[in-house]
């Protein structure tokens, strides 16, 4: 296996940043999602501007859409009328910050309650945090809030020698800990696992560690876990792609992990289907296979295949 990178040599690998507005959210969209008890809801889903997270992970690009410092006090609030405004209603708001929304360097408690009061009307509130920062911030704006939370964490991959080089200072065992304490507190979790973390390359072992993760995050507490195709882009992944220690998902590979770990029956699982453009390799199949998947995150229900003549298709031997 490589050396480790650290936070520093992660950091002097990267391209510049995108230029962002601390007044203006850097991206916003409605989209439907299945509720825990299983129908459909509309969701609001905001990618606040705000201060970069302090945790530097080997295979995270959300740096590019963040600033050096926090947000000036009231920003974020005016961020969340800014989309508000231009959104129509929903059930549900993520306001997901490229980092961790507890983190009180990133956001202040102070602007909990104005923050709350701008989404009331609201059923439930997703939010991003690592598993490290699950603290009294939680919850403290738990308790002010009239509908659910849900934190949303990354557990990534369980896999014992690659977790620790993903820079992500995370134990499976923290994980467990920050979900159990989040549940007592009546706290719903939703956890982010990889498809092809960083050093698993083989892909019948990049499913196998999927799913071992998903069924350990559903063994701690998951409600629900969110599986991300890993992508390149990011200066120290693409390193590691040209050195053979990752490899891109394909997306026949994010099909069959969707399909195992709908039969696992443990809990919902969703595929991210918002950037997985990278993984399209025939234009006449991608957005028919895409469609299928939104499908399956709607229904917990494996669609039919879409049968193409690229023949795509991968079948592990898992
Ligand atoms: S904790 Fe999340 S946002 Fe922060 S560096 Fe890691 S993956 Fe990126
Ligand atoms: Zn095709």
């Amino acid at each position: 296996m490589h050396d480790e990178y650290d936070s520093r040599s992660i950091v002097q690998l990267r391209s510049k940043k995108n230029k962002v507005d601390p007044y203006i959210p850097y991206h916003f969209l409605h989209e439907e999602e299945l509720s825990l008890s299983g129908h459909i809801e509309s969701v609001n889903t905001i990618f606040l501007t705000g201060k970069e997270c302090a945790f530097k992970c080997l295979m995270c690009d959300l740096w590019k859409n963040t600033l050096d410092e926090a947000a000036p006090l009231g920003a974020i609030v005016k961020q969340i009328d800014y989309a508000l405004e231009r959104l129509p209603k929903a059930d549900v708001i993520k306001l997901y910050n490229n980092g961790n929304f507890f983190d009180t360097k990133a956001i202040s408690p102070n602007e909990y309650p104005e923050i709350i009061d701008h989404i009331s009307g609201y059923k439930r509130v997703v939010v991003e945090n690592h598993p490290k920062l699950c603290n009294k911030h939680c919850i403290e704006f738990n308790e002010q809030l009239n509908c659910k939370l849900e934190v949303a964490m990354g557990l990534e991959t369980i896999h014992p020698d690659v977790l620790p080089k993903l820079n992500k200072q995370l134990t499976p065992e923290d994980f467990k800990n920050a979900t159990t304490f989040l549940n007592q507190h009546n706290i719903d979790v939703r956890a982010f696992i990889l498809l092809n973390a960083p050093y698993i390359t083989v892909p019948d072992e990049s499913i196998a560690w999927t799913l071992r993760s998903i069924q350990f995050a559903f063994d701690s507490g998951v409600a629900r876990c969110s599986v991300i195709p890993v992508r390149p882009g990011n200066g120290v992944m693409d390193i590691l792609w040209k050195e053979n220690f990752y490899a891109p998902p394909t997306l026949a590979m994010l099909e069959e992990v969707f399909e195992k770990a709908l039969l696992l029956k443990q809990g919902q699982v969703f595929v991210d289907t918002w950037d997985i453009n990278f993984l399209s390799k025939c234009s006449l199949c991608f957005e028919a296979r895409k469609g299928r998947l939104e499908k399956m995150n709607l229904t917990q229900k494996i669609q039919p295949q879409i049968q193409c003549s690229c023949n795509t298709g991968y079948v592990s031997s898992i």
